[in-house]
């Protein structure tokens, strides 16, 4: 349901993709893997419709994303794009639970519903009794799985994810990954996980290898499935 084709995005004198074409399926799990500097950040920028790209296409479901104006794409990334991050995205001063009802909040979901709705995303994710923490006041890994709460609890589409693991010790990344691959394939959702980390690529159904902004490999594998 996710369809780039040919995108090339240029910084000043450096081409940071050179001709990407990429289908992702509906409920695919793709890792994104390659070289630092190798253009996987600016390629899942541009599938996201935070960057646009200088020439192609990224069309999600036909429609073409960077037809849609500015305010139209920021609606998209709402309503059917999940992002986790490295670090950093929860917001430092809100509750884990206002972080993760803010999203159905921002479309418009009354804050009780919300709150409730958030309550049960931690509580699935092994966060009970962690709703009043401040992300502070959390472990890198529960803070992890906050960020993938708040990423799953609107239904998107699509969920990009930027090294989600980086930040983390190997253990714990393994199992951010499991958390992540779960909700993901649950909700029936598409996962599009940017990582340098072989082990991290491992929970992922398909591997696609980017070198200097081309596509250089892309195969599909048995994922790893949690037990
Ligand atoms: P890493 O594994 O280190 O995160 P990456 O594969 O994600 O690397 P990108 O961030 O996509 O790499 O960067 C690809 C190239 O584009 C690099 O040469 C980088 O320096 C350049 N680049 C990326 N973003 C910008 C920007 N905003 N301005 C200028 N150059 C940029
Ligand atoms: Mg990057």
């Amino acid at each position: 349901r996710l369809s780039a084709r040919g995108l090339v995005k240029q910084f000043g004198a450096t081409t940071a993709l050179a001709g990407v074409d990429l289908d992702v399926a509906a409920g695919e799990s793709v890792a994104v893997m390659g070289p630092s500097g190798s253009g996987k950040s600016t390629l899942l920028h541009c599938l996201a419709g935070i960057l646009v790209p200088d020439a192609g296409t990224v069309a999600l479901s036909g429609r073409g994303l960077h037809d849609l104006d500015e305010r139209e794409r920021s609606l998209v990334r709402r309503r059917q794009y999940g992002f986790v991050f490295q670090f950093g995205q929860l917001l430092a001063e809100l509750p884990a639970i206002e972080n993760v009802a803010l999203a159905p909040m921002l479309l418009g979901t009354p804050r009780r519903e919300a709150t409730e709705l958030a309550g049960r995303w931690l509580a699935s994710l092994g966060l009970a009794g962690m709703e009043g923490r401040r992300p502070g006041e959390l472990s890198g890994g529960q803070a992890q799985r906050v960020a993938v709460a708040r990423a799953l609890i609107t239904g998107p589409e699509v969920v990009f994810a930027d090294e989600p693991t980086g930040a983390l010790d190997q253990a714990t990344g393994q199992d951010v990954m499991r958390v992540l691959t779960e909700t993901t394939r649950l909700a029936g959702a598409s996962l599009v996980v940017v990582t340098h980390d072989a082990g991290v690529a491992a929970w992922c159904g398909r591997r696609v290898e980017v070198r200097d902004g081309r596509v250089v490999a892309d195969e599909r594998r048995a994922p790893e499935v949690a037990r």
